[in-house]
């Protein structure tokens, strides 16, 4: 069995390596061959530079038309390659002298790497390169599509793959365990385990190129059919623990939350009052509430969660509230105490970086019970925190915690053999068939309308041919004294490359808007300096702030009007919709402008109108789900929803009612097998422990 081999089996696998292996979570040999490609690269063709777009990944051949350094904010080295048909720049920030030497003018060479559009036209940063000389066959060389797979540091992609060649050597009939039922094979038409692990791994010449590359291709599909039914299986199981542990039954003992209602400045909307009975219904109960709440940015979640904190008041137990960003739990702890404050409750905001003896005193405090509202980020589920009477979680901004943290929190929580209720609250709308597989461990709850007299915010949609206009509105913004966003999107594989775009875009705005106050974000930053950039724009310390995709859910900037997202054509219409919440919430009409790279395509310029003719988040996701299949609503991989290694919830959504039956067939059946698959495919972390 190769569930059993180590992977020091393998040749050439020492200590060193098994321990580089180990942090990709490969032990054993089959964890080899189920560390499956993340894509496929067609190395098999030269293509003519003139053809190439933005975000091409292609081998190319030229010649060398010029080479010089240049000293801009660092050393950069610029080769100018031409083949005739246009030309592509190379741009090296590392390169030794030799690797300089060897790029000099009139040499041909064979590049690959992913295209860009740079400052000068099209380029490539750090191609892989060789030279080649002229009138060398036109074939790329290599026969089949090279996977690409994962990697960490000290293991790198040519390792990989030859030490899957050595696991697939390995591979033969039955040594790797087949856990999907016969019967669901059958129906669905999947090929064998065994199969399906060689196709993806090794495609043939003749394979479907763009089927691989879509991820449709029948072996993937295989594969995709078996990770999701492990998740399922291991939420379900989750869950099924869930309703027969214990928890603190909570059901109204005092006037309490009358008394916090009759002193908001506003009713609840008729949504909202839904959900809070709901989730009434759910605290009355002697097992722990999962229950999530989706509402739309502003739909007004967090007064819902004040509530539920409140109840747990009532009966003399605390409830914590835990944000993905010190930023965010501050945030929350100063609205939270603005209405529990006067209610005689104890709300205090705990973050990890408190000074030692503050901290200490408040983590007294919370043994003992003094504080009944405890605000913070997971520092409050840290070590050596600990609390009198926790009786419910509230957990904000959802997706960026993922089921391994809903596991850890259930066992943090647990204390006199009671869990604690869960609350989870997120602003990312999902059809329900998606959310029957991300969140199959909880119920959800909708809040699907927005409280009365918010001021719309106005969509435009422009090319970037005219971004000199929008130059000019935000300067005017600026001076009227409103701030704005400036956001640079994830366009690049590589954070380095982004992060460069990114400043450069804040440098290209300072030049052009000298008296403007100019703030930079990017996910490169430490967190800390992240939050620091964010408070000073937030304190109106800075105008505009020019920002990767990192922009905090859920921030409040409510003199920020104006928000500028570039590549807009690029992004997920879900994500576009989120980012565009960031304005829109003082009284001032906000603006949100949405840059494109000319010309678009018929579909995303329809995605594109979407946005511009609605404001309501579902309808979003409807229209997105209508236009594009299931694509993008949820961006997964960014935000770790569930961390997929060969499915895609969105591509492979048609596989999950299926997901669904074969998941309740086992759970039906003798359940030998769960165990066994859910192991093959979650990260250790996420095992369920009963499974
Ligand atoms: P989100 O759902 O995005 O977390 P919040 O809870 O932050 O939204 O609410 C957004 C704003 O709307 C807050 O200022 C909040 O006080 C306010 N709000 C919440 N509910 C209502 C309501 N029923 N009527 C008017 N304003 C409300
Ligand atoms: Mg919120």
């Amino acid at each position: 069995m190769l569930a059993d081999r180590p992977v020091t089996a393998l040749r050439g696998v020492g200590p060193a390596l098994a321990e580089a292996l180990a942090r990709l979570g490969l032990q054993t040999v089959q964890d080899v061959l189920f560390h499956l490609p993340l894509r496929y690269e067609d190395r098999t063709r030269v293509v003519p530079i003139g053809g190439l777009r933005h975000g091409d990944r292609a081998v190319i051949e030229g010649e060398i038309q010029l080479a010089e350094v240049v000293f801009r904010r660092r050393r950069t080295l610029l080769v100018r390659l031409a083949d005739g048909t246009g030309f592509v720049t190379l741009r090296f920030f590392h390169f030794s002298a030799a690797q300089q030497a060897q790029l000099a003018r009139g040499l041909r060479l064979r590049c690959f790497g992913e295209v860009r559009m740079g400052p000068g036209g099209l380029e490539i940063v750090h191609p892989e390169y060789r030279r080649v000389t002229p009138g060398a066959d036109a074939e790329a060389g290599g026969d089949t599509l090279t996977p690409i797979y994962p990697t960490t540091e000290g293991v790198q992609q040519g390792r990989l793959r030859a030490l899957t060649d050595l696991a697939l050597g390995l591979l033969s009939q039955g040594a790797i365990v087949d856990y999907v039922p016969g019967g669901i094979l059958d129906t669905f038409e999947l090929p064998t385990l065994e199969a399906a692990v060689r196709y993806v791994h090794r495609p043939p010449p003749d394979a479907n190129v763009a089927q691989l590359a879509e991820g449709r291709h029948p072996a993937q599909r295989r594969l995709a059919f078996e990770e999701l039914l492990a998740h399922q299986l291991s939420l379900r199981l989750l869950r099924e623990a869930a309703d027969h542990d214990r928890a603190w039954d909570l059901p109204r003992r005092t006037d309490l939350i009358e008394r916090c209602l009759a002193r908001l400045s506003f009713d609840l909307t008729a949504a909202q009052l839904r959900v809070w009975n709901e989730i009434e219904r759910d605290l009355a109960r002697p097992h722990p509430m999962m229950r999530l709440v989706q509402g739309d940015v502003g739909s007004g979640k967090t007064v819902v969660a004040a509530l539920a904190a409140l109840r747990a008041v009532d009966h003399g137990a605390q409830a914590a509230v835990m944000a993905p960003t010190e930023l965010l739990a501050e945030q929350h702890a100063r609205v939270f105490s603005s209405w529990l404050d006067p209610l005689g409750v104890r709300v205090a905001l705990l973050t990890g970086r408190q000074p030692g003896k503050a901290r200490a005193v408040l983590e007294g405090d919370l043994a003992t019970g003094a504080i009944q509202v405890a605000v913070g980020t997971h520092a409050l589920f840290q070590e050596g925190v600990a609390f009198d009477r926790l009786a419910l979680v509230i957990v904000d901004e959802q997706h960026r915690f993922g089921v391994h943290q809903r596991l850890q929190l259930r066992e943090k929580g647990m204390a006199e053999g009671r869990y604690p209720h869960q609350l989870v609250m997120t602003a990312t709308p999902i059809p329900r068939t998606l959310a029957m597989t991300a969140y199959a461990d909880l119920d959800v709850s909708i809040i699907d309308e927005l409280p009365p007299g918010r001021t719309p915010i106005k969509t435009v949609v422009l090319p970037d041919a005219r971004r000199s206009e929008i130059v000019e509105r935000i300067d005017s913004a600026c001076r009227a004294g409103r701030q704005a966003y400036w956001v640079c999107p994830l366009i690049e594989e590589s954070d380095l490359v982004q992060y460069e775009a990114a400043e450069k875009t804040a440098a290209q705005l300072a030049e052009a808007l000298p008296h403007v106050r100019i703030g930079l974000v990017h996910g490169r930053m430490p967190g800390r300096q992240k939050d620091a950039m964010m408070t000073a724009f937030k304190q109106g310390k800075l105008d505009l702030l020019v920002a990767t995709t990192v922009i905090e859910v859920g921030v409040d900037v409510p003199n920020a009007s104006l928000m500028v997202i570039e590549n807009s054509e690029r992004m997920g219409l879900a994500q576009l919709h989120q980012l565009r919440g960031r304005v829109g919430r003082g009284s001032v009409e906000s603006t949100c402008v949405l840059l494109y790279q000319a010309p678009l395509t018929p579909i995303a310029r329809e995605r594109l109108a979407v946005l511009r003719e609605t404001g309501d988040g579902f309808e979003v996701a409807r229209r997105d789900l209508e236009l594009r299949g299931p694509g993008e609503l949820l961006g997964t991989r960014q935000t770790g929803l569930m961390q997929l290694r060969v499915a895609d919830l969105t591509r492979d959504a048609d596989l999950l009612p299926d997901v669904q039956r074969a998941a309740a067939l086992m759970l039906d059946g003798p359940r030998s097998n769960i165990a066994g698959l859910v192991g093959r495919w979650l990260a250790a972390g996420e095992r369920f422990r009963n499974a």
